[in-house]
């Protein structure tokens, strides 16, 4: 462990824009469970799809109740080590914005603008129509939930309401695609933090850089399918590995 920090220290050191891509891992910490480990959500439930949430109203209450059932995790979830090192980069200069495929919130409450965030898979703290886009809160949705006995739609446009995130089948929001491409063209050392790398487009980030020329650092607790092109691979608990970067 001391010997990889010791290297990642060396390369941030060096490095003048620094790029970090995030997974469900800089969250464990948190309290919130990842997808794909041992107890991660989807050992729980089967992912519903966005074609089964526009066609069925059950799909829609059930991917709504396990949103409420989760409610309380994330809203007592706290920015954790690794976002806190982040953040302490972020304010120093180091880092322009994190890409993350991270729904939770947490980069924003470590001190990031929420401009500097780029989310490639939405935000689960509020919904959206998924018509016209308004945006409601959740306390709206619940409200209406438990008063209606089902999951409401839109008083706007009568088209469902949905958590703010991309689900399976649903397509990945441009801008922020955009804003992720030109990130990993345009710095000296991408660092991808707790992810798998196996959801696409999102895992295409990591080797996008390596290949515009940035050195590649992963640390993830499992291995990854990108790990034989990283220069730095740091198979770690990420708080462990980060904290000492942490600066007040
Ligand atoms: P994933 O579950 O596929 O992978 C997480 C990885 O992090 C695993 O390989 C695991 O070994 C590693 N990990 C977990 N805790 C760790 C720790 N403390 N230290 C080091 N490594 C650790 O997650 P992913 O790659 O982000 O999958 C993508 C999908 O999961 C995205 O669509 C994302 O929206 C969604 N997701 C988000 C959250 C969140 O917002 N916190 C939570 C669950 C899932």
């Amino acid at each position: 462990l001391q010997d990889g920090v010791n290297r990642l220290g060396d390369m941030i050191a060096g490095a003048k824009v620094i790029v970090p891509f995030t997974g469900a891992g800089i969250s464990t910490e948190t309290g919130i469970p990842d997808f794909r480990s041992p107890g991660g959500l989807w050992t729980r439930n089967r992912p519903i799809h966005f074609d089964e949430f526009v066609a069925s109203q059950d799909a829609r209450d059930e991917a709504w109740r396990r949103r409420f059932a989760m409610q309380e995790t994330f809203a007592a979830a706290r920015p954790g080590r690794g976002h806190h090192a982040l953040a302490s980069l972020y304010r120093a200069g180091k880092i322009p914005a994190v890409i993350t495929q991270n729904i939770d919130n947490l980069h924003q409450d470590s001190g990031f603008a929420a401009d500097h965030v780029i989310e490639l898979h939405g935000n689960t703290t509020y919904a959206r129509c998924i018509g016209c886009g308004q945006r409601y809160e959740l306390d709206w949705v619940h409200r209406r939930f438990q008063t209606g006995g089902a999951a409401p739609d839109c008083p706007e446009c009568a088209e469902p309401v949905k958590t703010a995130t991309v689900s399976f089948g649903q397509a990945m929001p441009e801008a922020e695609m955009r804003r992720a491409t030109e990130l990993a063209q345009h710095c000296d050392l991408f660092l991808a933090i707790g992810s798998s790398l196996v959801v696409w487009p999102a895992a295409g980030f990591p080797l996008m850089a390596k290949q515009a020329g940035a050195q590649l650092a992963i640390i993830n607790r499992e291995p990854t399918d990108q790990d034989d092109v990283a220069d730095l691979v740091i198979r770690f608990d990420i708080g462990e590995v980060l904290g000492p970067f942490v600066r007040n």
